[in-house]
């Protein structure tokens, strides 16, 4: 049977015009799954019994069940999922004083290879569903009372999102849809780790959200080492790319820069990002490495940071130091994947 979460809308407008009936019952029917909480067609009670029973027929409703939760001390929750299939993924919850952003997965596992990821180390199990991304969001606003539902969702869990194209840009879509999810494309971030061909096929669809790009270093030879994918699009291709990108007037793309100890960190790098990145509408995310067992690399010292971040605010760039959430329950970026690699499921 056909999951309805993750469904496409228009495939189900379709699917009512077929069946006679009126476009304001796909509205109805999509509010109740992605906003009345709705997880059985008999809860839908302003659609008819006749049709209920058609939908049973058709759809089940599932979700992505939560197999541990994990609190941080700084308020922040990861969330192991279990998948239809078996397989698991992870999620972080992080509450702030004006939204709670959620960082939801795309893949199980990730071929990427990227050295400072712990994802990486799995591989590439397999690819999320439509389905799978939108659940994490919808499970975890199940879980959730109504003041700490999900304003914000960020693509930078488990995965490279452009490596699963067609479930992504569908989740997308019910995630902005004024008749879905109904979260402004603003408040959507997507993260790559900068697949040229399929950035430039995503910047032709009609899902205008927020674009990151994973860059990490600022010369082919480091990028190469911590980052495989610059082997098939070097930095100057990517940046290329970046500068014909059809950004909104308001907009900006968001480059993530992870701070690697002796790697990148130098003068010289913050130098070359300055240069690199001037012809681009950007800000700058700093992410000072975050360590787990059997890696490679070290985060720079506080001092070093500062000095990178002030050269560049020097020229500029709205720069930001990102202090990672859930360091202490590996939730933050590039440490998702331990208790999938586990399938521990301590509460
Ligand atoms: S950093 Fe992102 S793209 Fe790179 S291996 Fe990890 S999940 Fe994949």
């Amino acid at each position: 049977m056909t999951n309805l979460i993750g469904f496409p809308e228009e495939k189900l407008k379709q699917l009512f015009a077929d069946w006679g009936l009126p476009a304001y019952r796909v509205q109805q029917v999509l509010s109740w799954v992605y906003h009345h909480h709705a997880r059985r067609f008999e809860e839908m009670t302003n659609l008819s019994k006749e049709l209920r029973a058609r939908l049973a027929k058709h759809f089940v409703i599932a979700l992505p069940r939560i197999a541990a939760k994990t609190h941080s001390q700084d308020g922040s929750v990861k969330y192991l999922f279990e998948l239809g299939n078996g397989s698991q993924v992870e999620s972080v919850w992080m509450p702030d004083e004006s939204r709670t952003t959620l960082c939801i997965s795309s893949q199980v596992g990730c071929r990427l290879a990227c050295s400072f990821c712990l994802t990486a180390t799995l591989g590439l199990k397999n690819n999320l569903t439509a389905g799978d991304i939108i659940g994490q969001v919808l499970a975890v606003n199940d879980d959730l009372p109504e003041e700490n539902q999900v304003t914000n969702v960020v693509m930078m869990g488990m995965g490279e999102p452009l490596d699963n194209y067609e479930e992504v840009c569908e989740a997308l879509r019910l995630l902005v849809s004024p008749h879905a999810m109904r979260i402004s494309n603003r408040k959507v971030t997507l993260s790559t780790a900068g697949l040229v061909d399929r950035i430039q096929q995503f910047a032709g669809e009609d899902i205008h959200v927020n674009l990151a790009i994973s860059l990490n270093a600022t010369e082919d030879a480091t990028r190469d080492q911590i980052m495989p994918i610059n082997k098939k699009y070097p930095i100057k291709n990517l940046m290329e790319c970046l500068k014909k990108y059809p950004l909104k007037p308001t907009r900006r793309i968001t480059f993530e820069y992870v701070l690697l100890k002796g790697i990148n960190d130098s003068d010289e790098d913050a130098v070359r990002l300055g240069k690199l990145l001037s012809q681009v509408r950007c800000k700058i995310n700093l992410i000072p490495f975050n360590g787990f067992e059997g890696s490679l690399y070290q985060p720079p010292s506080e001092e070093r940071i500062k000095s990178f971040q002030n050269y560049l605010i020097q020229k500029k760039f709205s720069t930001f130091i990102r202090n990672n959430r859930g360091t202490d329950i590996l939730g933050a970026c590039g440490q998702l994947a331990a208790q999938a690699m586990t399938g521990s499921t301590t509460p």
